[in-house]
């Protein structure tokens, strides 16, 4: 990594552990990381695994650092925030990252600041073994600066993608926040489907996840469209012809356009 700065972590749960495994293993020197967590069992581990500063005062790091992630679960964000906003000097300064799924910038701005300098990342699951799919988002005070830098953090755990406005973001949430889970209930269907026909779980697991795997392989290395890769593998009249015209008679398309349609709109809700 090229721009160090000092960064705070607030919360030592799943994702903060991926986020700064990803630093650490690329280079960030872990004495410019920081950890807050109420428990001290968490910050022990990450003491001991990552070398990172550890602490169990949030305001405590916050107030030496040059950015600060919060990295707690939504419902926490406002009395985090609030307690932020009231122990820590020059908030305005430092670039405030989140990864709070639901919550806009406006609001962060009424619990922290109105000058504070903002980004909204919305990482996915994956992330927790280096193949997340992270969308971005900026404040318009949030300079080229700023986004390289957290592009690089994020791009530790997997790819990053900037969308515009948080609208995209919404959207983005739905097909990659949430997309984990429809491909797992996918990959269940498809499992059940194997050992209703005799297999035993074990081995049907196994043939789906690594098809899956291989797929999303094969269609990442390739130029292809997506279709184009489904009629490579579909001779006329063949086996693999036959599973895909129930899919398609069942209307896969419009099941996922609904599945994503109903994500965002959830979303939206929330925020
Ligand atoms: P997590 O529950 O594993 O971690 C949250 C951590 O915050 C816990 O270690 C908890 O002890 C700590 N905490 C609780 N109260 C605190 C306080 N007052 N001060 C400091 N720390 C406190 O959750 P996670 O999966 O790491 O998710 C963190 C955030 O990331 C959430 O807002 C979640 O919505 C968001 N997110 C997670 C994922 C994901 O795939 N896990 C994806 C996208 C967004």
């Amino acid at each position: 990594m090229t721009d160090i700065r000092k960064i705070a972590f607030i919360g030592a749960g799943n994702m903060t552990q991926s986020i700064v495994g990803g630093m650490v293993s690329s280079g960030y020197p872990a004495e410019q990381i920081f950890v807050s967590n109420p428990s001290s069992a968490k910050l022990e581990k990450m003491q001991s695994t990552l070398s990172v500063n550890t602490s169990q005062d949030n305001a405590e790091i916050a107030q030496q650092a040059d950015v600060i992630v919060l990295a707690v679960k939504p419902q926490l964000m406002k009395d985090v925030c609030a307690a932020l906003q009231a122990s820590v000097d020059n908030l305005s300064e430092k670039l405030i990252i989140t990864i709070a799924a639901g919550i806009r910038m406006p609001k962060y701005r009424q619990y922290l600041n109105d000058d504070i300098r903002i980004i909204r990342v919305m990482p996915n699951t994956p992330s927790l073994v280096s193949k997340g799919m992270s969308g971005l988002v900026a404040d318009e005070r949030v300079d080229d600066a700023d986004k390289a830098y957290i592009t690089e953090v994020f791009d530790g755990v997997g790819e990053t993608l900037w969308v515009s406005d948080e609208d995209q973001l919404d959207i983005l949430g739905a097909v990659a926040g949430s997309g984990p889970a429809y491909f797992f209930e996918f990959m269940a269907g498809l499992q059940k489907a194997a050992v209703s026909l005799g297999f035993d779980t074990a081995k049907a697991r196994e043939m789906v996840q690594q098809t899956c795997l291989g797929a999303a392989e094969m269609a990442k290395a390739s130029e292809l469209e997506l279709a184009e890769l489904r009629a490579q593998v579909t001779s006329k009249g063949g086996s693999t012809a036959k599973g895909v015209e129930a899919y398609q008679n069942a209307d896969l398309d419009g099941i996922s356009e609904t599945a994503v349609k109903a994500a965002v709109k959830r979303n939206q809700e929330m925020a």
